[in-house]
């Protein structure tokens, strides 16, 4: 059995599990340094991506512990004893740690695969870009003078990706889609539609939404659940009200609250937990955000709140931030601590506080304060364009808004 202690760039995931990326490359996983790849789905069909000679490279890479670079996103992660890709997937599929002792890829397909089928979205988020959201593509038009039109898709002949697919599921126990929204792409639900008919339905599915719908063309997303064993939804949210909307650009949050009751009200049940990208937008805000969600029984357990971290681009990240703002986010967070309390009184307070500690952690690393005027640039662009005022929205950070030098 491989010793985490022993081994600490150690990942299962490259024995049990394929990223398929809107632009068909194959991956490990979606945390990967981008010049890793096996394959791609538009040459090679998934079966031989996955018995190919590059999978084996990459897991010798691990074995080796010369994965240092390639996995460089979960060590930084680590490193502030955050939960990193790897640290929770070593957690989730340890029982298939004995997969990496001998070299069985050839007899043992993947227990777990990473699709997004397209970048059709229907928001622009601040801290996204046009690779991930057709959404962007008119302003990104504008600002960088591109001609983006036609959505990337994994695929245009979904029966033709359905045979690459339907080989390598016999082994699969769950599937994570993500996109662009898949909530609104065809490909995603004429997939779990094969799934159904295919009699699949004991694969988990999992899934990062922007909530923003649950019905699209004749599809009811729930109503299609309810033939799946098990369902997990992550709502990709960073703030609520009136901050939610700046962040996420495209939706009004009454929508998103009246989908998470919809979901939370469900026969089936349905795993609900809501996935924070802790930007310097919406750093300050958290704690706040955190006790709404509480109080309004979204979620019940410190467990159902991922945190996840901005890195690129740059200006986004929390280390920008100056020793001023730091102090006066550690106070925010400090202030907060004891007060996260649910309506029935339970105080899950501990819980949180460790997620908040992670946030705070990542602040101890190397300050970006070149990028300021950068974030102040674009910040002040997309004001601009979309009408609105950063400073008002998130009066925080106004001197960052504001300031000429630093
Ligand atoms: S260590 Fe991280 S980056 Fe590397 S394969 Fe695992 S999850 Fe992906």
């Amino acid at each position: 059995m491989i010793d985490e202690l022993e081994h600490k760039y150690f990942c299962i995931l490259p024995w049990i599990h394929l990223n398929i990326n809107i632009n068909g490359d194959v991956t490990p996983c979606c945390r990967i340094q981008p010049d890793v790849k096996y394959g791609s789905t538009h040459t090679d069909n998934l079966t031989d991506i996955w018995k190919s000679a590059e999978v084996k490279k990459f897991r010798n890479e691990v074995l080796s512990q010369n994965n240092k670079n390639s996995c460089k996103d979960c060590t930084q992660i680590d490193k502030t004893n955050g939960l990193s890709h790897r640290s929770v997937s070593n957690f989730v599929f340890k029982k298939h740690f004995h997969r990496s002792l001998n070299d069985s890829h050839t007899e043992i397909f993947p227990t777990y695969l990473d699709i997004r089928f397209s970048n059709v979205c229907n928001l622009k988020c601040r801290t996204c870009s046009s690779k991930y959201s057709t959404g962007w593509y008119s302003e990104t038009n504008r600002i960088e003078n591109t001609n983006h039109i036609e959505p990337i898709r994994l695929t245009e002949n979904f029966n033709e990706l359905w045979s690459s697919f339907h080989k390598i599921l016999t082994q699969v126990e769950s599937i994570y889609f993500a996109g662009g929204e898949p909530l609104l792409q065809d490909e995603h639900f004429l997939f779990l539609e094969k799934l159904i008919e295919h009699k699949l339905t004991h694969i988990k599915l999992t899934y990062n939404t922007n909530l923003t719908h649950l019905n699209y063309k004749n599809w009811n997303a729930l109503d299609i659940w309810k033939n799946f064993k098990s369902v997990s939804v992550s709502a990709s949210l960073d703030g609520h009200g009136e901050i939610a909307q700046y962040l996420r650009k495209g939706h009004q949050w009454q929508q998103i609250e009246s989908n998470i009751n919809k979901i939370k009200k469900q026969s089936l049940e349905i795993y609900f937990a809501i996935h924070i990208t802790v930007s310097v937008l919406n750093v300050f805000r958290i704690p706040a955000s955190i006790r709404f969600w509480l109080d309004h029984g979204f979620v019940t357990d410190a467990n159902q709140l991922v945190i996840n971290f901005v890195e690129h681009p740059k200006y986004y990240n929390i280390n920008i931030l100056n020793d001023r703002e730091i102090e006066s986010l550690k106070k925010i967070y400090l202030d907060s601590k004891e007060s996260f309390v649910l309506p029935s009184g339970l105080n899950i307070s501990d819980g949180i506080n460790i997620k908040l500690s992670h946030i705070l952690a990542k602040l101890s690393q190397e300050q970006q304060l070149e990028q300021r005027s950068e974030f102040r640039r674009i910040t002040q662009e997309l004001d601009k364009l979309r009408n609105e005022n950063t400073s008002l929205i998130i009066p925080e950070l106004e001197a960052l808004m504001t300031e000429d030098t630093f």
